[in-house]
């Protein structure tokens, strides 16, 4: 068992100067039975330290954007130049355009894109965006999906399909959930349900094309195509939230899935094809571990956005040399060949290992996998919607989160949360793990 005293000690400080002692809820233990949170001070490849000194493998990777690993040395050193010739000048830069185009080339919906600072302001823009295009103002949303922080989206389900949401969150007035209608994932009927109900008020529909906010969730066959369709019917913008999914799996996106060969995208080439949304929002990877957020989509949309139309989006940041920097010496580190596979690869022996594992001591689990991500839910039956990722055991993945973590294995605080690869991970620590998860099981 580690000794994490001096994160102990640090919490303590935390709290009399940072609300809650964290900058984001999703890093407090508040899930997992509270108490400190573990304080890192280094982190190398697939690997970071606390600051008492113990090693954690690492599959929290950020919560997705360190997909290369800490202090990758193409980007570390992408970064180091950006600082050294400035860090921020409030004007165009060159490197912004390049960067634009290989998101373009990798994600062919994005006729225009704009670089934000976070997935949070991605996600706002484009229902504004959607709201000025279309000239209506509600959101379809599904139960469960996170997209960010702002007020149209902290909304949670009402009573029923048709009924409208309520805030999520304190501060948030009740006729702006007015405008969002939520509806549980992977049912087609209740989105159709919604859309006869609300019809020519309904902007847009905004889906995570794979779900990564209460596990690593796939839509089921056909169930985008309808999507899609229903909403164009409907006068209504898809809009994707990629921020998860982008170069996650491959190089490019969940949406792009169809574009690869049948071998290299399995079922999913058939999930994601004759789909194509009006509008994606990126963040996460395309940063390469500094803040970032992209948007984009078809050009009449796009046009939108000010200076040309009369959606008004800025930003100091935005576009910032180092960001842009970090995120195209990311992507470029990204297209090693066989990088992905690996990834793949090691997650599909994790976790089919985790699953004998758990099944070998009577813990019942289920493992949702999408090449180099899964998720755990301490749950008998499959997880294809939030119903199902709710009713798991918490307390299970709490005890189980903290003996991983005695055992120096770094998972997200939340059940919900999914295991991420990196390119940094080895088979070595593959075996770390799967032995680390033995023996939680076996206490459990
Ligand atoms: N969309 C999705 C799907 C996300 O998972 C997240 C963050 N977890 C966001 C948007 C918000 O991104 P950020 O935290 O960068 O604001």
């Amino acid at each position: 068992t580690h000794n994490r005293k001096r994160s102990e000690q640090l919490y303590g400080e935390a709290l009399e100067h940072i609300v809650g002692g964290v900058n984001s809820p999703s890093r407090s233990f508040k899930a997992v039975g509270g108490g400190a949170p573990v304080f890192m001070s280094r982190g190398q490849g697939a690997y970071f330290w606390d600051t008492d000194g113990n090693r954690y493998i690492d599959y929290l990777a950020a919560y997705g954007p360190i997909i290369l690993g800490h202090a990758h040395p193409h980007v570390t050193e992408a970064i180091c130049r950006a600082a050294q010739t400035g860090t921020l000048y409030g004007t165009p830069t060159e490197l912004e355009i390049h960067f634009a185009r290989m998101l373009k080339e990798a994600i062919p919906s994005l006729d225009k894109v704009r670089f934000v600072n976070s997935g949070t302001e991605a996600v706002m823009t484009t229902i504004r965006v959607a709201r000025a295009f279309t000239g209506r103002s509600k959101i379809i949303k599904f139960a469960g999906c996170y997209h960010g922080h702002s007020d149209l989206v902290l909304v949670a389900a009402g009573s029923g399909p048709s009924t409208l949401g309520i805030p999520d969150s304190a501060g948030i007035p009740v006729s702006i959930a007015h405008e969002v209608i939520t509806v549980p994932f992977n049912d087609p009927a209740a989105l159709q349900e919604a859309l006869n109900r609300w019809g020519s008020d309904v902007a847009a529909v905004m889906i995570e094309p794979i779900v990564g906010n209460f596990g690593m969730v796939m839509p089921q066959p056909g169930y985008l195509q309808e999507l899609c369709a229903a909403a164009r019917r409907n006068g209504s913008l898809v809009i994707y939230d990629e921020v998860i999914t982008g170069f996650r799996f491959h190089y490019g996106a969940a949406q792009t899935f169809a574009g690869l060969a049948e071998q290299e995208a399995g079922e999913a080439s058939k999930l994601y094809r004759e789909i194509e949304p009006d509008l994606t929002a990126l963040g996460k990877i395309i940063g390469g571990g500094l803040p970032i957020g992209a948007y984009g989509g078809r050009k009449e949309v796009m046009e939108q956005v000010a200076p040309l139309g009369p959606a008004y989006q800025a930003g100091t940041m935005a576009g910032n040399p180092a960001s842009i920097a970090a995120g195209i010496a990311c992507l470029e580190a990204l297209r090693e060949p066989g990088l992905y596979d690996r990834m793949d690869r090691m997650a599909a022996r994790l976790a089919g290992g985790l699953g004998e594992s758990a099944a070998h001591y009577g813990i019942p689990l289920t493992v949702n996998r999408i090449k180099g991500a899964f998720s755990t839910h301490f749950c008998q039956h499959p997880v294809t919607n939030y119903d199902e990722a709710q009713d798991t055991d918490g307390e299970q993945f709490a005890r189980f989160f903290r003996l991983m973590l005695d055992r120096g294995i770094c998972l997200a605080p939340s059940k919900y949360e999914a295991w991420f690869l990196t390119s940094a991970h080895t088979d070595q620590d593959i075996d770390l793990t799967l032995d680390a998860a033995r023996d939680a099981f076996r206490e459990m």
